[in-house]
């Protein structure tokens, strides 16, 4: 029970100790979880800005047996703390080499894997990303490993190394949330990158006035002068659309494009424009 009020200290305790018990429940569940079978994945179309589909980003959810899907933002932190995150992600990378012909069938070449920092620096991770892609016949170029530029920021030379044979094998490189992080430009020259997501807080930021759009603009032509692909994320309306197409912008993905759906669905609803 809260006690407001005249009491703050021991409200403040209470809410400690909910978060506290919401937290080891939540580690319980997303063991039951795991060997329940209760993830699924969802794939978001990504575009040319010219409009043709090329590939799609792999999204997972939780289907939580009472309460309701439940996003990644709402579990994926609390997966690394525990570690769980590697058998989350194992299952993640599996299912998606599964879901690889079926995506191809729809034009969508590549599939973007978000990866922890956690799987990264894992000893023995390049081996099993390679061992998984041959058991089902994948080639490594079908795969695009989004990283955070959080996520480099400790352990680096671990991490490097790791890209650095990932890329060698052919997977492609992309740092997401491009923007957000801090020191980006720095990975934009030591690391193998291929391909940067451009946050959707400068996609969002078309129109003379805001005060990012130059910022914007410059991070388009930077991608361009050095030769990687540029993918604008969070595009919800026309505008961010034709603003990243006057820009230089090769990609662009988001909800006015299309939302994240389950594989079927697109099967059907691609299947239903040809
Ligand atoms: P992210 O990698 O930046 O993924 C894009 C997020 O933006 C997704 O949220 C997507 O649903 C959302 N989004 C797409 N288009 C739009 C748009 O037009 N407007 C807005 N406002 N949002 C849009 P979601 O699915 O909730 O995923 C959140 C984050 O969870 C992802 O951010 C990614 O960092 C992480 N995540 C998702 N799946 C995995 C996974 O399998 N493994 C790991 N380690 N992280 C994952
Ligand atoms: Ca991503
Ligand atoms: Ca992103
Ligand atoms: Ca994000």
């Amino acid at each position: 029970a809260k006690r407001r009020g005249n009491n703050n200290y021991e409200w403040f305790s209470d809410a400690i100790n909910e978060k506290l018990e919401h937290h080891v429940m939540m580690r319980h569940e997303l063991h039951t979880a795991v060997t329940n079978d209760e993830f699924f994945l969802e794939y978001q179309p990504i575009y040319r800005t010219n409009g043709q589909v090329v590939g799609a980003e792999v999204l997972i959810r939780w289907r939580h047996p009472t309460r309701g899907i439940i996003p990644p933002g709402e579990f994926i932190t609390l997966a690394e703390t525990t570690g769980q995150i590697i058998a989350v992600g194992r299952w993640v990378l599996e299912q998606v080499c599964r879901d690889i012909p079926r995506l191809k069938a729809l034009g969508m070449e590549r599939v973007g894997l978000n990866l922890s920092p956690i799987q990264l620096n894992r000893q023995g991770f390049f081996e099993e990303l390679l061992e998984m892609t041959r058991q089902y016949k994948v080639l490594p170029e079908c795969i695009v490993i989004e990283l955070t530029e959080n996520v480099l920021v400790s352990e680096l030379s671990n991490a490097v190394q790791t890209l650095e044979e990932l890329h060698d094998a052919g997977f492609k490189i992309a740092l997401d949330d491009f923007g957000t992080g801090y020191s980006s430009l720095r990975y934009l020259q030591t690391l193998p990158i291929d391909i940067i997501k451009i946050d959707r807080t400068f996609v969002h930021a078309s129109g003379p006035s805001h005060p990012y759009e130059p910022i914007a603009r410059a991070m388009l032509a930077l991608a361009h002068e050095l030769g990687v692909d540029a993918v604008g994320e969070g595009v919800e309306t026309q505008e961010h659309l034709t603003f990243l197409r006057e820009h230089r912008c090769g990609f662009a993905q988001g909800f006015y494009l299309c939302r994240p759906k389950l594989l079927s669905v697109l099967e059907q609803e691609f299947s239903s424009i040809a």
